[in-house]
């Protein structure tokens, strides 16, 4: 979450439509997308909002509603809501620091370092800061300018980390080129590495018989969308593709820990159409547009796009649309359920971030 790396470079529109869809893909604009009307209203059987996974426990499935990879055709495709599961997980949240609050007198606090003046950093941080406000997480918010020293960072985060009132602490990333953002990161308490990148975390999340303190937001909020909606992991095929620290690697971790059989497919991967084709369920973190098309997947997959990739669109009034690492338009004839971009896993990242915080505050204050 801290690096939240979405690069808002230009591309050059990408069309994975056929020629004959183009016309209909050229009308695809973020949120209000011809194919995401015609199947919203198709989630609801599916999608199991009184599932708690994040904040108290685990579901027991019912069997009637898991998702399972198999045939489908373009009308039985679930588009799986990232932005309603997201308010509920933030209403749990709600209603859990509500208790906390009444309980002991403790109010979750998170601490955001932003240094430099990056607008889409700038941004990401606001966006935190109001979604935190609006589940009552108090924020601590420092903003440095570009020429700060590391020595400035550090007094900071060592600061909050001897915080009482802060439980979770986020560097914004990237840093300032001349700051070392590895000794930036390892700086933070791993009690309160809210994140969950710290090395301590994801190798206790590698490790079997080890529970880590934090899971990465991004990938947490995969998992957690496929919970949700019942998609069946254990015993299944998965494939991720990218293998980044903050999101792919991480994601391959967490499935393995619910017993799917992981394949990563990455940059130097000979064969990835092949691999991907084979997977029961697909999570594509590449950051490449589009990259994923139709014929790369098995009919009945379940596809968890995590892809922010912005494109030329001279139709909208932006320049520019949001759109994954899968050929959405294609997907969704194959597919059994998928998330759409926007409005899939993003929505889920901040969700995530204050469920670490949450759970961060419980934990220091031995709240259950
Ligand atoms: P990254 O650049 O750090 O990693 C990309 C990964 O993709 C690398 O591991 C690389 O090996 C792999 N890759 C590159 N080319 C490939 C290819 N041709 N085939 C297979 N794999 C290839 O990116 P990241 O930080 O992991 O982010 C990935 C995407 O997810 C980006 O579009 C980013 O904007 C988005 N993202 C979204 C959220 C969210 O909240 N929705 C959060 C983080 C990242």
């Amino acid at each position: 979450m801290a690096s939240s790396p979405i690069t808002m470079m230009k591309m050059k529109l990408n069309n994975c439509s056929p020629p004959s869809t183009a016309a209909a893909a050229a009308r695809f604009l973020p949120l209000l997308g011809p194919h995401q009307i015609r199947f919203r209203s198709s989630v609801a059987p599916l999608y199991n909002p009184s599932f708690p996974r994040t904040i108290i426990t685990r579901p027991t499935f019912s069997s009637s509603s898991i998702i399972t990879a198999a045939m489908a055709n373009e009308a039985s495709v679930k588009v799986i809501d990232g932005k309603k599961v997201a308010k509920d997980v933030r209403d749990e949240i709600n209603a859990e620091i509500t208790r906390m609050k009444d309980s002991i007198g403790v109010v979750p606090g998170l601490a955001v370092i932003l240094v430099g003046d990056r607008k889409d950093s700038a941004t990401y941080v606001r966006n935190k800061k109001k979604a935190c406000e609006t589940a009552g997480i108090k924020s601590y918010e420092v903003c440095l300018p570009e020429n700060s020293t590391e020595e400035e960072v550090l007094k900071y985060i060592s600061d909050f980390n001897d915080d009482p009132m802060v439980h979770g602490i986020l560097v914004q990333l990237p840093l300032p080129s001349h700051m070392d953002e590895e000794k930036i990161l390892h700086a933070v308490c791993i009690e309160k590495d809210v994140d969950g990148f710290h090395p301590l975390n994801i190798g206790q999340l590698a490790m079997r018989g080890r529970e880590p303190l934090f899971i990465p937001c991004t990938p947490k909020g995969c998992i957690e969308l496929l919970h949700r909606y019942n998609v069946e992991i254990k015993g299944k095929k998965a494939v991720v593709i990218g293998r980044s620290n903050i999101v792919g690697m991480p994601a391959a971790l967490l499935l393995q820990r619910e017993d799917a059989t992981v394949s990563i497919v990455h940059s130097r991967t000979t064969n990835p159409e092949e691999i991907t084709r084979e997977a029961d369920i697909i999570i594509a973190a590449v950051g490449k547009p589009n990259m994923v098309r139709g014929s790369w997947i098995k009919p009945g997959a379940v596809i968890i796009d995590v892809g922010i990739n912005p494109v030329e669109d001279a139709t909208n009034p932006r320049g520019y649309r949001l759109v994954g690492d899968v050929c959405y338009e294609e997907a969704i004839k194959v597919a059994s359920a998928i998330t759409p971009v926007p409005g899939g896993v993003g929505p889920m990242t901040i969700a995530m971030l204050l469920s670490n915080t949450l759970l961060s505050a419980k934990r220091i204050n031995n709240f259950k």
